[in-house]
């Protein structure tokens, strides 16, 4: 939800304190019910504004991919102050959320976007997409707690469903493996590795259903092609 005033700045009907004196002077309604208080909030998305009798334009929807480095948060706002990463795409005008979400020390693909039906669709349970992550982890890991990830983990909110596990890297100290879920529950892969006793050293995701990171590099970002957009949909 947001202060009515700021949804009609953004969708180019006035500056913030023109639009603040429409309100008061009583020429916006908000489905249908004039609204004369400068406190109101409305969701952008649902609800409908209209202003001198005229709906206001709907907010173009912008689908962008980051790759979040390390250090960032993907909630909007932190009670510890740690860095967000909507401060990585501060010249974007409209206000984006983060499709699902990743911990503050993994990185990689993360999508956001103002459409709420997507973000809706993609991480509704009935509807979870593959998330592909590199993982490096402790210690040379053996077949045993591969097949182990390959068959589900019991976690203390259940068993995971069966994860995909690729072998990359098995060195004295520290592996590397590639391991596809589509759950999305909180740390899970990090639950998963220690449930077998692997902790995780580092965390990246590379792929978001039909998405790829490529090369994009950490703390940039690109806006989706239409092809992309229209696959995810
Ligand atoms: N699994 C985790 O443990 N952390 C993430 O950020 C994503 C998946």
């Amino acid at each position: 939800m947001e202060r009515l005033q700021k949804v009609m700045a953004r969708a180019g009907v006035a500056s913030r304190r023109k639009s603040e004196k429409l309100i008061i002077e009583g020429k916006v309604k908000v489905n249908g019910k004039v609204v004369k208080e400068l406190g109101v909030k409305v969701d952008p998305e649902k609800d409908i504004i209209e202003v001198n009798g005229k709906p206001i334009k709907k907010e173009k929807p912008v689908y962008i991919m980051l790759n979040k480095p390390a250090g960032y948060i993907t909630t909007m706002d932190d009670p510890f102050d740690r860095p967000i990463v909507l401060e990585l795409v501060k010249d974007i005008p409209q206000r984006l959320h983060s499709v699902g979400r990743l911990d503050c020390d993994t990185e990689g693909l993360l999508l956001l976007t103002n459409d709420g039906s997507l973000t809706y669709a993609l991480t509704h349970p009935s509807h979870q997409i593959d998330k592909v992550y590199l993982v490096k982890v402790k210690g040379s890991i053996d077949s045993e707690a591969i097949e182990k990830l390959e068959k589900g983990i019991e976690l203390e909110d259940g068993m995971t469903a069966p994860a995909r596990v690729e072998l990359i890297k098995r060195k004295k100290n520290y592996s590397v493996i590639k391991m596809t879920i589509h759950e999305g529950r909180k740390r899970q892969v990090r639950r998963m590795m220690d449930a077998v006793g692997y902790p995780v050293l580092k965390l990246k995701r590379i792929k978001l259903g039909p998405l790829t990171l490529g090369d994009l590099k950490p703390g940039k970002y690109r806006h989706l092609s239409q092809k992309e957009i229209k696959v995810l949909k």
